[in-house]
């Protein structure tokens, strides 16, 4: 098994498709210490993550952002992940200890706690008044189908999604990963039916992710009898944005009573960022100095 984190993109010589293969167990663990998710909700954050990230990697300028908002009604609540265009993405889901029992030996119920009722949103944010958002039905919450549907549905691409976290019984991500082949306009169908054929010969990309040696490696598989180019090859990680500047700016908005009772009983404040978990702590003479720069 490979160690880094990194997303391969390529197309092949004829056009007809382009592919998006990346290995994200290290950020998908990263995300699960940090978060402190149950087995089933570090699988379906970790899905988000993966497939947030290597739609983020087509991102074209500096401070564009892409999100996924998975809005079920399992009890997984909302799920958000957030990529930029730089290998970085950053993620929460509202109950991270719910978990429920699978159904089928070894695979976790994300569906099911997700919930197969409610809706994905892709919002992409170019810096534009308007950001970009796209809003789909969930098919079954299991985020790989969901994508697919959402590709079909808001953008006109037919298009395979397969996402996969591995995790071992003491909690810790073995591995994760993705796949995602779009077709091209006037794609060679049998160039497709071969690709299909391919893919479905192989195992679950969990597992491909945990046994191959590189991506490299699944590449040549899913692409055998098909000559292809690697477009990209970008490293991956979990990355958030918050700073102390930017809580203590949400910090500034506390009531006066708030402010007064931290101030007489001399406490700190603690501002937890809900994407990464960081905690930065104000004292209470900080805060008033942050509401006074107030406009
Ligand atoms: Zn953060």
């Amino acid at each position: 098994m490979q160690n880094r984190d990194y997303l391969l993109k390529l197309i092949d010589d004829g056009q007809n498709v382009r592919v998006w293969l990346a290995h994200t167990t290290n950020l998908v663990e990263e995300a699960r210490q940090r978060h402190q998710t149950s087995a089933t909700a570090t699988a379906a954050l970790g899905r988000a993550l993966t497939a947030a990230v290597m739609m983020g990697s087509d991102l074209k300028s500096d401070h564009d952002l892409l999100s996924l908002r998975f809005n079920g009604n399992g009890p997984a609540g909302t799920i958000i992940a957030t990529a930029d265009g730089h290998g970085h993405v950053k993620g929460l889901i509202g109950n991270p200890q719910a978990d429920l029992p699978s159904r089928f030996p070894g695979k976790l119920a994300v569906g099911d706690l997700v919930g197969k009722e409610g809706y994905l949103e892709v919002i992409k944010d170019m810096g534009l008044k308007q950001p970009f958002e796209g809003r789909v039905p969930l098919v079954s919450g299991e985020i790989a189908e969901d994508l697919a549907q959402y590709f079909m549905q808001s953008e006109q691409i037919p298009a395979l999604v397969s996402l996969g976290v591995l995790v071992d019984t003491d909690l810790h991500v073995l591995a994760a990963g993705g796949l995602i082949v779009q077709a091209l306009p006037e794609a060679d169908d049998t160039v497709l039916e071969r690709l299909e054929n391919n893919i479905l010969s192989l195992d679950q990309i969990s597992q491909l992710i945990f046994v191959n040696n590189s991506l490299e490696d699944i590449t040549s598989t899913i692409m055998q009898g098909i000559e292809y180019s690697i477009l990209d090859v970008m490293d991956l990680a979990f990355r958030c944005n918050c700073s102390r500047e930017r809580l203590g700016i949400i910090l500034a908005g506390l009531s006066e009573q708030e402010l007064r009772e931290a101030a007489e009983n001399n406490k700190d404040i603690e501002a937890i960022c809900n994407f990464c978990k960081t905690v930065y702590t104000f004292s209470p003479e900080e805060i008033k100095a942050l509401q006074s720069e107030k406009p």
